[in-house]
Parts: structure tokens; sequence; C-alpha cells
């Protein structure tokens, strides 16, 4: 799961509402989005998932499961968790993305998450005197 900004995450889950709202239609449940919504707030461990799947089951086939399987894996990890402070798994990746020390090119100064491209970055500048816009284009902005 890579995840770029929070807007992102926010448009995945209003995404995810509405196919959650089109998957319950098509298996007539007889839940609704907030009891999906609050089955995921207020989980206590992952065996909780499949409380929020059995919302959908309705003995369908396979291939139905799977697509069930499927929108609940992701409504789990894009909609918040009291569990994880009122945030989702997601988000929660995002915070610690965000907190881990990035690589700095000593001769460019473009920052870059992965130690490679720092590494390219400052022996293509020393080298060159100038960037290469394909290693640059992995720095930080
Ligand atoms: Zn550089």
């Amino acid at each position: 799961m890579e995840i770029e900004s929070k807007q992102q995450i926010l448009e995945r889950r209003k995404e995810l509402e509405q196919e959650l709202v089109d998957m319950l239609k098509e298996t007539e449940s007889d839940f609704t989005l907030d009891h999906v919504r609050d089955a995921i707030y207020n989980e206590e461990d992952n065996d909780d998932m499949m409380k929020v799947v059995a919302m959908f089951d309705r003995g369908g086939d396979a291939s139905e499961l799977s697509n069930v399987l499927e929108l609940v894996t992701d409504a789990w990890n894009y909609f918040p968790h009291e569990v994880l402070g009122g945030i989702s798994p997601a988000e929660k990746l995002l915070e610690h993305q965000s907190q881990s020390p990035l690589y700095e090119c000593p001769e460019c100064k473009l920052k870059y998450r992965e130690k490679k491209w720092a590494k390219a970055c400052e022996a293509w500048c020393r080298e060159h005197k100038s960037c290469n816009l394909e290693i640059t284009a992995h720095a930080e902005k």
C-alpha cells in the first residue's frame, strides 16, 4: 500500500463509501454504510473484519465473496478506527512515512525518501555539476 497524501486517502475513502453503498444494494443487505463504518470504527481486533464481511454475505458465489473481501479490506484500511486514535491505517502509515528521515544529496540539497536515489543524485551531481531529471523526479517535494 503506497500512500502519497492525506488528500489521496480522503478521495479513496469517498470512492469506497460509494462502492460499499452499491455493494450493500447488490447483495440486498439489511445493513447500511453507517453500520459498516461503525463496525470498522469500533473494531477490537482483526477478526472483526469478518463481521463486516458478514454484512454482505448472502451465500453468494465465490466471485461475489472475493469482491466483498477486497472491498472490505480497502474500507478497513481507509476508514477510521477508534483503536488507532480515530484515524485509518492508511493515515497511520502516512504519518509513519513522514516521520522517517529523508536522505539528502549533499551537492544539490534535494531530499529523497530512499537512500539509493540520494546516492545516485550525489554521484550524478558531483560528476556533471547539474541535475539529472530522471533522478530528481524521485525527490521529495
Ligand atoms: Zn543532487
